[in-house]
């Protein structure tokens, strides 16, 4: 599990914003992006985060 004081430096690299962690994800709700959480290392990388939205496209 992640560090709460390394979650509260993190920010999304895209908004500069606040991120929640869910799960294995950090979640920026401003964005609706996910990123990764791998072997505890939050992978705070544009390229690597996903969409909140896309499970529910079709
Ligand atoms: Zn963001």
């Amino acid at each position: 599990m992640l560090d709460q004081r390394l979650l509260d430096i993190l920010v999304c690299p895209e908004c500069k914003g606040d991120i929640r962690l869910e799960g294995d994800w950090l979640i920026c709700e401003k964005c609706r992006l996910k990123y990764p959480v791998r072997d505890g290392i939050p992978i705070m990388l544009v390229d690597e985060a996903e969409k909140l939205d896309e499970d529910q496209e079709s």
